[in-house]
């Protein structure tokens, strides 16, 4: 068997392309513009990447973006004073707080600042409540675009096994809350689980959260599984470049299973596409 490989890149166009339909019908039908606040205290190489792809994103699909820098030594106080004055801006219907923050920050006590009606990246408790009891909150990114992936090739996931590796609550949880809602049976699998290739070996759907790489191996998945490769990992190679994998092996795996996300190309495109979704959904509850 060879498997499907699933589209990130080319599903994380087509959700911009909806998102800047949305926003030309939101002007049009309301005169706003939803408009997304992207805070970075520091200069964390990685983080200023991430940030400077989402704001051209967030622009490129008609979004206002405002983007703050603070040093990396700004106080709880003032970066406090910040998310107050976002969240009291009726311009900002989105606020993101890019993670992780300086050591002397409690990003806890920073995300649990931020309107849960803005918090677009679903890390508020409030959000995180909802999510696992009912309601309508918003979704941290990467599980939403994972779940995107999955039902644009499995629409059915009632009665699945489901495995998620990784427990954190920026995608193991989230992800597992999300399968459980659509009525998987549901392991969440972390670094003290007993056997892990064996638990994976009942799953009909393996998401991988894991940050090891190429861990998950062709013995560890059922045959027609489907497979979700969340891991982003550098690993070296003889030109000295170095190159990205995920945490399974890709082309172990893909002998086995039905459908595969690649690294890159898999999840990790989807995670900001779904971030400019959930601002545009903010901004039009404001106008609700
Ligand atoms: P964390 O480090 O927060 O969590 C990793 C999880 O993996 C933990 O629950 C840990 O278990 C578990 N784990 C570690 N080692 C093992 C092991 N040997 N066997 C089983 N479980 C293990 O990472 P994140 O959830 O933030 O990220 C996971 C991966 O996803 C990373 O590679 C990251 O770069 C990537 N990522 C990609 C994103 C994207 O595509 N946009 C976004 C976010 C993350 P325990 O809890 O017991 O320690």
């Amino acid at each position: 068997m060879t498997a499907l490989r699933i589209d990130g890149k080319a599903f994380a166009e087509q959700v911009r392309q909806e998102v800047a339909e949305g926003v030309s019908a939101l002007k049009a039908s309301h005169g706003v513009t939803p408009g997304l606040a992207v805070v970075l205290v520091g200069e964390d190489p990685a983080s200023q990447v991430y940030v400077r792809n989402k704001v051209k994103q967030t622009e490129a699909c008609g979004m206002r973006s405002f983007h703050h820098v603070l040093d990396v030594d700004t106080s709880r106080e003032s970066l406090m004073s910040l998310i107050q004055s976002l969240n009291a801006d009726p311009a900002v219907h989105g606020i993101l707080v890019q993670l992780p923050l300086p050591a002397h920050l409690d990003s806890k006590d920073v995300i649990e600042a931020i309107d849960p009606a803005k918090d677009v990246d679903g890390f508020h408790t409030s959000n995180v409540g909802q999510l696992w009891t009912g309601g309508n909150p918003f979704v941290p990114c990467t599980p939403l675009g994972c779940m995107k992936l999955l039902k644009s090739i499995e629409p059915n996931i009632a009665g699945k096994n489901a495995v998620v590796i990784g427990r954190s609550n920026i995608v193991g949880r989230p992800m597992a809350a999300l399968l459980l809602n659509e009525s998987a049976t549901v392991t969440i699998a972390h670094s003290k689980t007993h056997n892990l290739p064996a638990v994976c070996r009942e799953a009909d759907i393996l998401v991988a959260a894991v940050g090891r790489p190429q861990m998950v191996k062709a013995d560890w998945i059922k045959p027609g599984a489907i497979v979700l490769d969340v891991g982003i990992n550098r690993i070296e190679t003889e030109d000295g470049k170095g190159r990205l994998v995920g945490d399974v092996d890709f082309d172990d795996v893909s002998t086995v299973a039905r459908a595969i996300t690649p690294v890159p190309g898999g999840p990790g495109p989807m995670t900001i596409a779904c971030l400019l979704a959930n601002t545009l959904e903010a901004a039009k509850r404001s106008v609700s």
